[in-house]
């Protein structure tokens, strides 16, 4: 009953008077043996805005999730991309109309803008981009690899920036891959397209259907183990 409202009831030989006491993830009310369980919920009651708002507090710094992209975009910042890190160079030119990211996989990132511009916000904008461009590329790649073998061939694909999902396939099977999977390794974001275009042969997870990725894609149960691993530092976005 109280552990449902949010917080835990204790009872303590060392406690002289009922009180709150918060710590890493919950509320508990500590009160001296003998005082009725009734009079602590009560006690709670008149208490309960400060509780929940007490306890999204503590469980939000204890489930924080630390993001796999910079926090700040700058000199010699680390860049999530297909499974690795890679560093991010900033070169200031002046002549230059539009900043300009490329990329080698020996050097990383290579950013040529003008000096003005170097923002954190406004780089993470020019690297998110390009990551989505390639994450379309990435795709569609996949989709010439995986769809003939079982003429699982989609109407329409878009790459979208989903919060909770690494992908979908409509009923008219038109494909929506997030991404972000461009920031995991090549056989994950492989998996999740390979995933929905199964979708078009069995619109559910009955065990047909995870025969049929099985079939593309022999280790899946990996790629899915790394995305419940990681893919919440993923979802934070670029
Ligand atoms: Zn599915």
């Amino acid at each position: 009953m109280s552990a449902k409202d949010g917080y835990q009831i204790r009872y303590s030989n060392r406690a002289k008077r009922v009180r709150l006491v918060v710590s890493a993830d919950k509320v508990e009310i500590v009160a001296p043996p003998g005082v009725p369980e009734g009079q602590l919920h009560a006690f709670a009651a008149e208490k309960k805005d400060w509780i929940s708002a007490t306890l999204k507090k503590v469980q939000y710094k204890t489930q924080a999730v630390k993001p796999l992209a910079p926090e700040r975009y700058e000199e010699g910042c680390l860049i999530p991309f297909k499974g690795d890190f890679y560093p991010l160079h900033i070169q200031t030119q002046e002549r230059i109309r539009q900043a300009i990211l490329t990329f080698k996989p020996e050097q990383g990132f290579t950013l040529n803008i003008r000096a003005q511009d170097q923002y954190s916000d406004t780089i993470r904008l020019i690297v998110r981009q390009w990551m989505f461009q390639q994450a379309a590329e990435e795709t569609d790649r996949y989709i010439q690899h995986y769809a003939p073998k079982r003429q699982l061939w989609p109407q329409q694909v878009r790459i979208k920036q989903q919060k909770a999902r690494w992908g979908s396939c409509s009923a008219k099977n038109n494909l929506n891959i997030n991404g972000l999977l461009i920031m995991t390794p090549p056989q994950v974001m492989a998996y999740v397209v390979v995933h929905e275009l199964c979708h078009i042969r069995h619109k559910n997870h009955s065990a047909a259907f995870w025969q049929l990725v099985a079939e593309h894609i022999p280790d899946y149960q990996e790629c899915r183990h790394w995305l419940k691993q990681h893919g919440q530092r993923v979802m934070c976005g670029f």
